[in-house]
């Protein structure tokens, strides 16, 4: 073994003795709501399809149906060969851009590779050097990695406290040329709100701007399914939304909603967006597809937000310890170790809900996260809450924030 192979070796071992070593798992089979693992199929608790869309046959058989020789290449091809700023640019691209500006009446749409590659991009590109960067504590890792890359200041405010974030505006904003606040609508792994109007009043008292990653609340909420800000009346007032197509639209890809100026300046400058492979032509399509339907999945909406109350319900009266209040429902064990040993026991008893570990979450806040789909209901849940009271003890060792 090479001397940087022995290295490697040592910081796996170390990453295996905290219970945090990772690996992938191959996945046989998915069929709806079901996963098959080792050969046995079990409840898919820890996918983002929470519409039930990704595996819904009627809706992919009614796009393929589209599908003929003259479009096979421009429309299903799977191969874009350019990036957007030279040759792969094609004409869905513009055509997925307006049918967002015009969902969300808003004057710039801009469509990106993922989300990750979306918070990677738009935030060195929207603050640069003298400028501040306010961000939540638990924002999540593609907004860490953002503003790593970027060379504006930044300053944490912890998880949604506005009071800290109205200091921060106040005492640091006169300091430098603009402030950037970024916050998640959902949490990913706490599955709490933002408060959006609150964050749009303070945003507009202290003349900032208000990025606001929806990635797990598109598709879910709002009358037309266009996320938080629409569920909040604030899609007019916050400056960038940023949607991802990978989790409730069943998709791939993220698209930005914002001002004219701030897609033209994005265009110039988000180096994810100019310095990689478009998105293939069957991607953007099926985009397109899922955005023309999304007003038309209220039922999926309310069947998702009536599972997600019935079992947060549940857990809360087995004594245990849930935040938030949406279709993700994290059940903290604190510790790696219980966290690791309960979602393999769930795994035995036919339920897929992997733990979390630092760093996807602080220290001693490991926990495993459970995600709804509108495609169960609480039959497929039954017996989840007591196999997992059995092995958690109820709320000794930590705090809900939620
Ligand atoms: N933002 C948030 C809040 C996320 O949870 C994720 C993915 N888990 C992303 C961005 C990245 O999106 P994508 O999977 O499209 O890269």
């Amino acid at each position: 073994m090479t001397r940087s192979q022995n290295i490697f070796e040592k910081q796996l071992d170390a990453l295996r003795d905290q219970d945090l070593l990772r690996t992938l798992k191959p996945v046989e089979d998915r069929q709806g709501k079901e996963i098959t693992l080792n050969g046995s199929a079990c409840l898919n608790l820890s996918s983002n399809d929470y519409l039930g869309l990704a595996t819904d046959r009627a809706l992919a058989r009614e796009f393929y149906q589209g599908m003929d020789d003259e479009n096979l290449i421009s429309a299903f091809g799977l191969g874009s060969s350019s990036s957007r700023l030279l040759a792969g640019n094609f004409s869905l691209y513009t055509d997925l851009e307006d049918e967002i500006c015009g969902l969300y009446q808003r004057e710039g749409a801009l469509v990106f590779n993922s989300g990750y590659h979306a918070n990677i991009g738009m935030i060195p590109a929207l603050a640069q050097e003298g400028d501040l960067i306010l961000s939540d504590s638990l924002n999540h890792a593609s907004i860490v990695d953002g503003i790593r890359l970027s060379k504006a200041r930044c300053m944490i405010f912890d998880h949604n406290d506005l009071t800290m974030l109205e200091a921060l505006l106040k005492e640091q904003g006169p300091k430098f040329n603009q402030t950037l606040i970024i916050t998640e609508s959902v949490f990913s792994m706490d599955g709490d709100l933002a408060d959006l109007p609150a964050l749009t009043a303070l945003k507009e008292r202290y003349g900032a701007m208000l990025y606001v990653d929806e990635a797990h609340s598109a598709g879910v909420y709002g009358r037309g399914g266009l996320g938080l800000c629409e569920a909040t009346n604030t899609m007019d007032r916050v400056d960038v939304i940023l949607g991802t197509c990978g989790k409730a639209l069943a998709s791939h890809g993220a698209y930005v909603v914002t001002h004219r100026v701030i897609r033209d300046i994005l265009v110039n400058r988000m180096r994810s967006l100019l310095y990689t492979t478009a998105l293939p032509p069957v991607a953007v399509n099926w985009n397109l597809f899922i955005m023309e339907r999304l007003a038309g999945f209220n039922d999926r909406r309310e069947r998702l937000a009536a599972v997600s109350r019935e079992l947060r319900h549940q857990v809360r009266a087995a004594g245990l310890s849930t935040p938030g209040e949406s279709h993700i429902l994290p059940v903290l064990t604190y510790d790696n170790a219980t966290a690791v040993s309960l979602a393999a026991h769930l795994l035995e008893k036919g339920f897929l809900c992997y733990p979390i570990r630092p760093p996807t979450v602080p220290r001693d806040q490991s926990r495993i996260r459970i995600s709804l789909s509108a495609d169960m209901d609480s039959s497929d849940l039954a017996g989840l809450v007591p196999m997992i009271q059995g092995a958690v003890i109820p709320e000794t060792k930590g705090e809900t924030h939620g």
